[in-house]
């Protein structure tokens, strides 16, 4: 498997850069690569979707919040690396949201406005996703996954297609840009429903699309299924590129499950964005993270 360490290299050369040979073939007219990294600061989720590693029932899961305090370091390293997004993810958990995340979130803008941050926190009530715009976020990333009502329910029990159409709509009043996810290779996602996915993330005219591949996550009820074959994002991103040839799309691996893909193939399918787990971050601040975990442990 290839490291992840040498990705960000590349892409950060490519930014600072832009003559070298890595950079979008199409997209909105960059020469450089944006960058987005992701941060997970709370592993806790009320909801047991099948292929997920924070279900709820995944005893595997080592449950997990970030100190808040390291959610400040890190976006001020992330800031000075050249960073263009800071992605915020957590299971479904709106109490945690309102009680501890949304003062560490606001107080972040205000000491990093020029780190951009994107909520991935899935299709909250109203009140949270107003209140997390108005601690400054500026874009929320919501999965579509897939637009088939029996594999959706299959995949996401306590989820409602519906539920994702309201918080579009909250999204957009709110004046923040909708970012459309897609992770590909779902189990029982056919070919052409994934398709058929494509087709409805374009039609809610998103300012970003976001795509990751699926990876069976340990402990998951999925975890026997088979990883999704890499030609699949490709053509995934391929297919988003054609119809959004001015939308940012993004790119990497997904969030909890660490499956590295090829930054230039990425490229030269159209991404114009590439995703990065923060724990792939130069050494200096994963070992803060250690320690951080290791403190958090102790006490
Ligand atoms: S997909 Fe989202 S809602 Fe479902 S278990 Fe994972 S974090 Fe929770």
């Amino acid at each position: 498997m290839r490291p992840l360490e040498p990705q960000l290299t590349t892409a950060s050369h490519a930014v600072r850069h832009p003559h070298t040979s890595l950079r979008p073939s199409s997209g909105p007219g960059r020469t450089s690569l944006l960058r987005l990294a992701v941060e997970t600061i709370d592993s806790r989720c009320v909801y047991d979707c099948a292929y997920c590693p924070f279900a709820r029932s995944n005893g595997h899961m080592a449950r997990r919040a970030l100190h808040p305090r390291r959610l400040l370091a890190d976006a001020r390293a992330l800031e000075s690396l050249g960073y263009d997004w800071m992605i915020l993810q957590m299971g479904q958990n709106p109490r945690a949201l309102i009680d501890v995340w949304i003062p560490w979130i606001e107080r972040v803008h205000v000491e990093r406005p020029s780190l951009r941050l994107m909520a991935a926190v899935g299709d909250q009530e109203e009140v949270v996703l107003r209140d997390l715009r108005h601690a400054g976020v500026s874009a929320f990333w919501l999965s579509t996954e897939c637009s088939d009502a029996g594999s959706f329910t299959r995949l996401k029990p306590s989820g409602r297609l519906d539920g994702r159409r309201r918080a579009i709509q909250i999204i957009r009043d709110s004046g923040a840009d909708l970012v459309t996810g897609l992770t590909v290779g779902l189990p029982g996602v056919s070919h052409d429903q994934t398709f058929e996915t494509v087709r409805e993330a374009i039609s809610f005219e998103p300012s970003m699309v976001g795509v990751s591949i699926y990876v069976p996550g340990e402990g998951t009820r999925c975890s026997r299924a088979k990883p999704a074959p890499e030609v699949l994002v490709r053509e995934v991103i391929s297919a988003f590129r054609d119809s959004l040839p001015k939308t940012s799309i993004f790119a990497g691996c997904p969030i909890a499950t660490q499956r590295p893909l090829d930054v230039e193939t990425l490229v030269d399918a159209g991404a114009d964005g590439i995703l990065v787990n923060v724990d792939g971050l130069p050494t200096q601040v994963r070992l803060g993270r250690l320690q951080e975990n290791s403190l958090n442990e102790a006490g």
